[in-house]
């Protein structure tokens, strides 16, 4: 059954200690030869949808499943610091966290990237006319026996996306400020965070404010690891789902502002250092040895507090200043 999974179980564990603080339901669930597997989505916080936001999102290529278990080990800290912490109490009576920590649980169970039809759901969403995704690892019709397929074109969203967006839509459209994180594993030596677009080398409208937030982030910590940059420096997707949801969000009458980040946590510096874990499936995308599976669990935990608190105290880079902070940032990422 779901027990397969063993970032289920402790997903389930975690929700089930959470009792009244959390809100969690079934988003849509996937069937398996093992029984059906869950989606969850859970929301903690204010009830106000228009409360400023922050996700976590985890699991979407069922081969990082250490994406997971870094969503789940921020959601287990959140739980049990609820049980005591006022100052964290009193501060989500005005912000709202939301959390999808397993996308795809039927990718995690099969050890695969994509869900059950071989759908990599990180190329499912409606690609955009203006998209140049980079060949193949851009996306890819051709077979879904290959990665970053991305679906038959025109069909419906794989259940997975379509489950994810729909979350999306009703829990953290509506917020005045929204920051997202989607957790995945893979790309070079260092933990990266990308901002949209996805799918074109252009700056996205909301540059300013991530320049903003990079600029926070230098300052109050001023040791971290992070490489902040546009994604598609690195590679250019089509159907990538956070450009999508962005893209819709932003149309909306009133939106406020929605930041779709993406953490890439870079895999390499783990294969490096044991170079004999590439012989494992899972190896590529995820530490195998304990010390460095629990480094790496702490590790990003002041991150998504920075982003959390950032999140709620946003006169701090949106507002005054956005069209400086434009220019600074087509300077910084865009000016080559
Ligand atoms: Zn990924």
């Amino acid at each position: 059954m779901a027990k397969l999974v063993r970032e289920l179980t402790q997903l389930e564990n975690i929700l089930e200690r959470s009792g009244s603080l959390a809100r969690s339901e079934m988003l849509t669930s996937i069937p398996s030869a093992a029984g059906s597997l869950p989606i969850y989505g859970t929301v903690l916080g204010t009830s106000d949808r228009s409360a400023p936001t922050f996700g976590l999102v985890g699991g979407v290529h069922g081969l990082e499943r250490i994406g997971t278990r870094v969503v789940l080990a921020y959601l287990h800290t959140v739980i049990e610091m609820l049980q005591w912490d006022e100052l964290l109490s009193r501060s989500l009576e005005r912000i709202r966290l939301v959390f999808v920590p397993i996308v795809n649980p039927y990718g995690i169970l099969m050890r695969r990237r994509g869900n059950a039809a071989g759908v990599d759901l990180m190329r499912n969403a409606p690609p955009h006319p203006d998209s140049q995704g980079s060949f193949f690892v851009g996306g890819q019709r051709l077979s879904p026996h290959l990665p970053w397929y991305m679906g038959v074109e025109g069909a419906p969203m794989q259940p997975e996306a379509f489950a994810l967006c729909n979350f999306m839509r009703r829990e953290v459209f509506g917020a005045r400020r929204a920051v997202v994180v989607d957790v995945h594993s893979g790309y070079g030596m260092d933990d990266r965070v990308w901002f949209p677009y996805a799918r074109t080398r252009k700056p996205f409208p909301d540059v300013g404010s991530v320049y903003a937030l990079k600029q926070l982030l230098d300052t109050a910590l001023p040791n971290h690891v992070y490489r902040v940059e546009p994604q598609a420096r690195n590679y250019t997707v089509c159907g990538d789902l956070w450009d999508f949801l962005y893209d819709e969000q932003r149309a909306q009458p009133g939106a406020g502002v929605f930041l779709p980040l993406t953490l890439e946590m870079g895999s390499w510096r783990w294969v490096k250092k044991n170079p004999r874990q590439l012989f494992d499936r899972l190896g590529g995308f995820n530490p195998l040895k304990p010390h460095r599976l629990r480094r790496t669990l702490r590790r990003h935990l002041t991150l998504f507090d920075f982003l959390r608190r950032a999140t709620a105290s946003d006169r701090a880079w949106h507002g005054e200043g956005d069209e400086e902070r434009r220019n600074a940032a087509f300077r910084l990422w865009f000016a080559d």
